[in-house]
């Protein structure tokens, strides 16, 4: 029997994930079914519970539901619990187990496709939301010399960063200040804003990455206008699914094809 998944968001019609698992299953030869289910504001919980009645074996969960999916979680994974927040439910032995794989996303992309090594690199982290909390504990991991993470909101810079044993501030912080990778994790992309950076902070052959897909934002434009080397996230949003679906099958599928893929598509 084919195996139902599914990503919960609302709205969600715009999402990839169906076509990147769609392609994941095809590669790997395994049996799934992966679909998009808007769930209402007020009744994720209702509606995950609903759709693992009906057979469902596990689910993504993207904006604005990932902190309820953390709530809802009766088990979580240690990178879950260091974001607080969930992105890939699996549902076995009348468990709910609660993952996050963004930050693994990042980092693969980061490592695999980019071929930049955060180990012993100077990192700044702009934004301090929801996404900003999944790839803290997984960037520390790789050691770089130097994390910090600034934000708009200075004390929520400061309360992630004391969660990731790093330092954070506002963004006068970052006066006079060097980096080798500036992560842009906030949502002023989505806007059409930029975060507020200083001219000079790209070190000598720094990698600007922003988290936004799928179109050109004052964040990458400001990094070409410095001759620095960007990459926007659609790595990450493909290979964070690529381990969702090893989390669910135990199989890793191979994301090169499918980033090439959607970016033909675009
Ligand atoms: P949240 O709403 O949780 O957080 C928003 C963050 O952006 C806050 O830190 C906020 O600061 C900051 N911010 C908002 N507007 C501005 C602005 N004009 N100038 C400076 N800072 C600003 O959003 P998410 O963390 O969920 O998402 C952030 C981005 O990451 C989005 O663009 C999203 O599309 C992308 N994303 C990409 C993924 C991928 O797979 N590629 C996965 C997840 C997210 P303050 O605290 O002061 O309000």
């Amino acid at each position: 029997m084919t195996d139902r998944y599914a990503v919960f968001g609302n709205p969600i019609s715009h999402s990839k994930s169906p076509r990147i698992h769609a392609e994941f299953a095809r590669q790997t030869g395994q049996d799934l079914g992966y679909e998009a289910i808007e769930a209402p504001l007020d009744d994720f919980r209702a509606s995950v519970l609903r759709f693992r009645e009906a057979g469902g074996r596990g689910a993504n969960v993207t904006v604005p539901f990932k902190e309820q999916a953390f709530l809802l979680a009766t088990q979580r994974s240690e990178r879950a619990d260091a974001a607080g927040a969930v992105n890939t439910l699996k549902f076995e032995d009348g468990e709910i187990l609660g993952d996050n794989t963004d930050g693994a996303g990042l980092v693969n992309d980061l490592v695999a496709n980019l071929k930049f090594d955060p180990a012993g690199r100077r990192i700044l982290l702009l934004g301090a939301g929801g996404a900003a909390r999944g790839v803290g504990l997984p960037l520390m991991e790789r050691q770089p010399a130097e994390l910090f993470v600034a934000n708009r909101t200075a004390y929520k810079a400061r309360e992630l960063s004391a969660r990731f044993d790093c330092y954070g501030g506002g963004f006068e912080a970052l006066e006079g200040r060097q980096f080798d990778l500036v992560i842009n994790a906030t949502a002023a992309s989505l806007a059409g804003d930029l975060p507020p950076m200083p001219d000079d902070i790209f070190a000598p052959g720094a990698l600007a990455y922003d988290m936004m897909y799928g179109r050109d934002t004052p964040f990458l434009a400001f990094a070409r206008e410095r001759g620095v080397r960007t990459a926007d996230g659609l790595g990450m949003l493909v290979e964070q699914a690529a381990e969702a679906f090893y989390v669910w099958r135990g199989v890793r599928p191979q994301t090169a094809p499918v980033i090439a893929m959607l970016r033909e598509a675009r």
